[in-house]
């Protein structure tokens, strides 16, 4: 044991791309008993404070568009003839989501993420989503916004990226052996292409995975290794919430340890990127989650999309408890030696200098 976190923090802490974390050695992470478990949270967390110190990032959703969607993902409250009690509506204005990200950004939310329910977004939904990041922009001048549209067609990322939006979610959730398992509409490689898209359009990637949907321990391993090829800025870990009315109604395999030795995982194949704690983090969690901020160094605060989270007040005095602080506005999330590559200031194509 003692040898596998001894290699898993000294590669963490070095974060060299040519000497990654190995498939054994995250296998072997989420192989570890309840007793290593403390020792596992704290390994991840030397790599983490390394990369990040005691900061907290904090994200909040604004819902643009809820329901109503044709694409057929299993984990989905939202999927075509769910039967889940969620709200539906189509496109929130431009004023009322404004208001919305303004109350986040209030609670202490530094990035704000534009959520639409859907496959993805028509020209004339990017049109619309334009206008909400102007909206935004108009009340909170220096939020980070985040589109989760869906899958994008040629010269959309592009179009919001002149829009303005600074980075695009959109997840892998599972490993490409096990995707057809929760979704039949669409393709890994179709979420893969359009991961690849808002790269290439210069937004910052945001992309990652959905953990207790009956995936194996390859599989979680699979996806985190999927992820680091395409190198996103940062990566949501979410825990299913087996919404009723769902084909994964009723699936509950997950515990607060096994939430955290994923969320371990996940921080040590990627030692120096945003590792961000996203749905069901309360239910999993639970009275564990305290020790989840030393592997997330960044989290969803208050409800978010079609749950009910902890109220922001509450996270912020589990931030404040655990001996964390939320990272402010003035602060770069990424590690200096990642600046380059995150476009994090608005403009089309503007790079940020490493600030070193
Ligand atoms: S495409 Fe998005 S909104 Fe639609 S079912 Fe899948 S996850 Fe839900």
């Amino acid at each position: 044991m003692s040898e596998l976190l001894s290699s898993l923090v000294a590669k963490g802490l070095a974060a060299d791309p040519e000497d990654p974390v190995t498939r054994a050695e995250a296998l072997a992470v989420l192989a570890t008993g309840d007793d290593d478990l403390l020792d596992v949270v704290a390994a991840a967390g030397r790599v983490r404070r390394r990369w990040f110190g005691h900061r907290v990032k904090l994200n909040y959703l604004v819902n643009l568009k809820s329901g109503l969607c044709p694409e057929d993902c299993f984990y989905c409250s939202q999927r075509l003839g769910s039967r889940a009690d969620v709200l539906k509506y189509t496109w929130l204005s431009a004023q009322d989501a404004a208001d919305a990200a303004a109350a986040g950004v209030a609670g202490g939310a530094k990035r704000v993420c534009l959520v639409a329910s859907g496959r993805g977004p028509t020209d004339r939904d990017v049109d619309r989503v334009a206008g909400v990041v102007e909206a935004v922009r108009e009340r909170n001048p220096e939020v980070e916004v985040c589109a989760c549209l869906g899958l994008l067609r040629d010269g959309q990322a592009a179009r919001l990226r002149e829009a303005g939006v600074d980075a695009y979610n959109h997840n892998l959730n599972t490993s490409e052996a096990t995707y057809q398992d929760i979704c039949t509409t669409h393709e890994f490689s179709d979420r893969v292409d359009t991961v690849r898209q808002t790269q290439g359009a210069g937004l910052s990637a945001c992309s990652g995975l959905i953990a207790g949907m009956g995936e194996s321990a390859e599989d979680l391993v699979d996806v985190a290794l999927e992820l680091r090829t395409l190198d996103p800025d940062s990566v949501p870990v979410n825990f299913l919430m087996p919404f009723e009315g769902t084909p994964l109604e009723g699936t509950w395999e997950l515990t607060p340890a096994k939430a955290l030795r994923i969320l371990a995982m996940v921080r040590f194949v990627h030692p120096d990127v945003e590792v961000r704690l996203a749905g069901g983090r309360e239910m999993h969690l639970r009275t564990l989650q305290p020790l989840a901020l030393h592997c997330a160094n960044s989290v969803f605060l208050g409800d978010y999309l079609t749950s009910e989270g902890q109220a922001g007040r509450s996270d912020l005095e589990m931030i404040a408890d655990a001996g964390f602080v939320v990272e402010g506005t003035s602060t770069d999330t990424m590690p200096a030696h990642r600046q380059a590559v995150v476009p994090r200031k608005r403009g089309a194509g503007t790079e940020v200098a490493p600030n070193a």
